[in-house]
C-alpha cells in the first residue's frame, strides 16, 4: 500500500453521487442543432475554419487553434455551417461570444480517421502533436490545453505523472461513470502519457468512495506498472495541488506549477480522449456529462455532443421545470448558474445540476463576520479567507494579492463553512476577475504607449531619409546642370548656345516659383489629408487590436478597413513628396545657375578649340556622338518626369526636347555619312 498525505483544511459535504450511477452511460444521440463556442478552453480562441453553408463531415476541423496556447475545434456530427456567429455561451454572467452552428444531417458521416498501432514508432514531438491536433483540453476544470502541459521543459525532469480521477465534487459522476465502463480506454491514454512525459512514476488517483471504478481500474492497469492509488475522500481532494499533496507529499509553491516539483497531472476524461486521438485517430468531439438533481426524472451520465444544447440533454434526463429553482453547470461548489438552457455542453461541461428549492436553498442573506476562523480552518490552499474578505470589499487589490489571492482554488469551502453565510468564495472570483481586467488595461495603455513611440520614431526617420533623398537629388542636379551645359550643341556657337541655355533655365526657374506659389495650396491640402488619414489610421489599427484581444468575428471587416485607410495615408503621403520633390530641385537649380552657366560658356570654348583640329569626318563623328548622349540624357529626364507625376507643361517641354534632339540626331548621322563618303 503506497502511503498517502493529507493537506490542510478541507470539508466533508454530502456527497449526492448516487442518483446518477443507477444505469450506464447513455449516448445522448444527434441533436438537430449545435452551437460550438470557438472558446472553450483557457487561451486563445481557435479561429474558424468554414463558412456557412459549408459541409462538413464528423471529426472534421473546423476551428484553427491561434497561437500556442489554444486548442482547434472539429464538428461533432456532419451536417451543413448554419452560422458562424455571437451566441449566448455558458458563462455567469451570460455574455455572448463567438460560436460556430452546425445543423446536424442525421447521417453523422465521419471523415477518414488514422489511428496509430504502435505510437512508440513516432517522434515525441509529433505525438505532442496529434494530442493538439485532437483539440484535447482539460476536460475536469479550466480547460487548459493538454499538449501545453504536457509540453515540458527538458530541463525540468518530471518524477511523477498523476492521473486525476477524485471527482470530489458532489453530485457529479462522470468520470466515476468513466472508470467504471471505460478503464481500458483510460490506462491506454495514461501509457500514452507516460510515454511522452518519461516519469518515474505514474499514479492513478482515485478517492475511496468510488469502489467499483477502483477495481476495473486495477484489472485494466494489471501488468502495466501503472499504479492505482485511493485515499479517504474529502473536498477538494480533486484540486490539483491537493492531488499532489496527497500523493507525494510534496506542496506546489505559490505562483508555481506542478512542473516546478516534478510532478505533471491530467484528467482521467483527457486520458481517454488521448487514447481516442492517438490510437483511433479521432478528435475530441463529445464527452460524458452528469445530469442530475431533484428536478430530473432519471439522473444519468450522458456521452454528448460538444455543442448539444443543455435543453436538449436535459429533455431526455425527464426534466421537471416546475421542481426546479435555477439551473447549475458544474456541481453545487464550483459550478454557476446559467441564464437559459440553451447554452451548449463545451469541453469542460462535467455536470448539469438541477436541483430543488429544498435540495439547493438560495442562500441566505449575509450576516457580519463574527470572526470565527472556520474559513481559515477548511482552506486547502492555506488562506487567510477572512481578512481577504476585508480587502476585497475595500477593493485593496494590492494587500489580496499579497494575501496569495490568486492561490484560491476557488473551491468555495470557506463559504460553505462561514456560519454567518458570507459568499466569500464570490468575493474572490470578483476580485480577480478585477485584478485581471486592471492587467489588461494596464497592458493595453502600455502597448498603446510603445506603438506611439515606435510611429514617432519612424516618423523622424522618414523624415530624416527624405532629408537625405533630398540633398542627394540636389547634387545630383547641380553636377547635372554642369555637364548639360558642357555638351552644348555643335552646329550653333557653343558660347551663344550656353548663354541661351542659361537665360531659359532662369525663365523656366521663373515660372516654376511662380508654379510653386500655386502649388502651396495644394502641399497645404496634401498636409491636411496625411495628418487626418493618419489619424483615422491609429483609430482603425486600435480597433482592430482590440477585436483580436476580444477575439470578435469583426476582425476581418476591420483588417479590410485598416487595408484601405493604409493605402490611403501611402498616396496622400507620396504625393506630398512628390510635389516637395519638386520645389526643392527648383530651388536647388536657382542657386547653382549663375556658376553653371558661367562654366558651360568656358567648356564650350574650350570644345571649339579642340575642334578646330578635326578633319571633317572626324568632327561629324564627334558631334553625332555629343547628340545621341544628350538625347538619351533628355530621354532619361523624360522618363523620371513622368513617374515623379511631374506638371503638365514640364513633361511637354521635356517631350519637345527630346524630339528636336532626335530630328538632330538624324541629321547628324547623315552628315557623318556624307563626311565619310567624300
Ligand atoms: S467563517 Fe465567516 S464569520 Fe467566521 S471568520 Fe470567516 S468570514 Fe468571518
Ligand atoms: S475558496 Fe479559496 S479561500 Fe475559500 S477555501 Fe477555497 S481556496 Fe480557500
Amino acid at each position: 500500500m503506497r502511503k498517502v498525505f493529507d493537506f490542510h483544511g478541507g470539508i466533508h459535504p454530502p456527497e449526492n453521487k448516487q442518483q446518477s450511477l443507477q444505469t450506464p452511460i447513455v449516448k445522448a444521440g444527434i441533436p438537430p442543432l449545435l452551437v460550438l463556442p470557438l472558446s472553450q478552453h483557457i487561451g486563445a480562441p481557435a479561429v474558424p475554419a468554414v463558412a456557412p453553408g459549408d459541409r462538413v463531415l464528423k471529426g472534421q476541423l473546423i476551428g484553427e487553434a491561434r497561437g500556442f496556447v489554444s486548442v482547434p475545434l472539429h464538428a461533432p456530427t456532419s451536417g451543413t455551417i448554419e452560422a458562424v456567429e455571437e451566441r449566448q455561451i455558458a458563462h455567469p454572467s451570460g455574455h455572448r461570444a463567438p460560436c460556430i452552428v452546425i445543423r446536424s444531417d442525421g447521417l453523422d458521416e465521419w471523415i477518414e480517421c488514422r489511428g496509430i498501432e504502435d505510437y512508440t514508432t513516432l517522434d515525441k514531438s509529433d505525438l505532442l502533436q496529434r494530442i493538439r491536433n485532437a483539440g484535447i483540453a482539460g476536460m475536469g476544470g479550466a480547460g487548459f490545453p493538454s499538449a501545453v502541459k504536457l509540453a515540458v521543459q527538458p530541463e525540468k525532469k518530471i518524477s511523477t505523472l498523476i492521473i486525476n480521477g477524485t471527482e470530489c465534487e458532489p453530485y457529479i459522476t462522470a468520470d466515476d461513470a468513466l472508470m467504471r465502463e471505460r478503464a481500458e480506454q483510460i490506462v491506454s491514454g495514461a501509457m500514452i502519457l507516460r510515454h511522452l512525459v518519461e516519469p518515474e512514476e505514474t499514479l492513478l488517483g482515485v478517492e475511496d468512495n468510488k469502489p467499483e471504478a477502483i477495481a476495473t481500474l486495477l484489472t485494466a492497469a494489471q501488468g502495466t506498472g501503472l499504479e492505482v492509488v485511493s485515499f479517504p475522500t474529502k473536498y477538494p481532494s480533486g484540486g490539483e495541488k491537493q492531488l499532489i499533496e496527497i500523493l507525494t507529499g510534496k506542496q506546489v509553491p505559490s505562483g508555481g506549477l506542478p512542473a516546478d516539483i516534478g510532478v505533471v497531472c491530467q484528467n482521467m476524461g483527457s486520458a481517454a480522449a488521448i487514447h481516442d486521438a492517438v490510437v483511433l485517430g479521432r478528435p475530441l468531439i463529445s464527452r460524458i456529462t452528469t445530469v442530475t438533481g431533484d428536478a430530473i426524472d432519471q439522473p444519468q451520465n450522458f456521452e454528448v455532443l460538444l455543442g448539444t444544447s443543455m435543453a436538449y440533454l436535459l429533455e431526455k434526463a425527464g426534466y421537471r421545470a416546475e421542481r426546479n429553482n435555477r439551473l447549475v453547470m458544474g456541481g453545487p461548489m464550483m459550478g454557476f448558474t446559467v441564464p437559459s438552457p440553451d447554452v451548449p455542453v463545451v469541453k469542460t461541461t462535467n455536470c448539469i445540476l438541477a436541483p430543488s428549492e429544498r435540495e439547493l436553498p438560495t442562500p441566505p442573506p449575509a450576516q457580519a463576520c463574527i470572526r470565527c476562523g472556520m474559513c481559515a480552518e477548511v482552506c486547502p490552499a492555506s488562506l487567510l479567507p477572512q481578512q481577504m474578505f476585508w480587502f476585497a470589499q475595500g477593493k485593496e487589490f494590492d494587500k489580496l494579492e499579497q494575501h496569495n489571492l490568486f492561490d484560491c482554488i476557488e473551491c468555495g469551502a470557506c463559504s460553505y463553512a462561514c456560519p454567518s453565510n458570507i459568499p466569500l468564495v464570490q468575493y474572490y472570483r470578483a476580485s480577480k476577475a478585477e485584478i485581471l481586467q486592471l492587467r489588461r488595461d494596464h497592458e493595453k495603455s502600455e502597448h498603446s504607449r510603445l506603438r506611439f513611440e515606435a510611429r514617432q520614431e519612424r516618423l523622424e526617420r522618414e523624415e530624416r531619409e527624405k532629408a537625405e533623398k533630398r540633398a542627394a537629388r540636389k547634387k545630383a542636379a547641380e553636377a547635372k546642370a554642369k555637364q548639360g551645359t558642357a555638351n552644348g550643341e555643335a552646329e550653333e556657337d557653343p558660347i551663344q548656345a550656353a548663354i541661351e541655355r542659361a537665360k531659359a533655365k532662369k525663365a523656366a526657374q521663373q515660372s516654376a516659383a511662380d508654379a510653386q506659389g500655386g502649388s502651396e495650396g495644394e502641399r497645404e491640402k496634401l498636409e491636411k489629408a496625411v495628418v487626418s488619414t493618419r489619424k483615422r489610421l491609429d483609430t482603425a489599427i486600435a480597433k482592430l487590436e482590440q477585436a483580436q484581444a476580444e477575439g470578435s468575428d469583426l476582425v476581418e471587416a476591420l483588417q479590410t478597413g485598416v487595408d484601405k485607410t493604409r493605402l490611403k495615408l501611402e498616396t496622400a503621403e507620396t504625393a506630398l513628396a512628390a510635389l516637395q520633390n519638386s520645389s526643392d530641385s527648383t530651388t536647388a537649380e536657382s542657386t547653382s545657375s549663375t556658376d553653371a552657366a558661367q562654366l558651360a560658356i568656358e567648356k564650350a570654348m574650350a570644345a571649339r578649340a579642340a575642334e578646330a583640329d578635326l578633319s571633317p569626318a572626324e568632327k561629324a563623328r564627334a558631334d553625332l556622338e555629343k547628340l545621341e548622349q544628350r538625347l538619351e540624357k533628355s530621354r532619361a529626364k523624360l522618363a523620371q518626369s513622368r513617374d515623379a507625376g511631374d506638371e503638365e507643361k514640364i513633361i511637354e517641354a521635356l517631350e519637345a526636347t527630346v524630339e528636336r534632339l532626335a530630328g538632330k540626331v538624324e541629321q547628324a548621322r547623315q552628315q557623318l555619312q556624307q563626311a565619310e563618303s567624300a
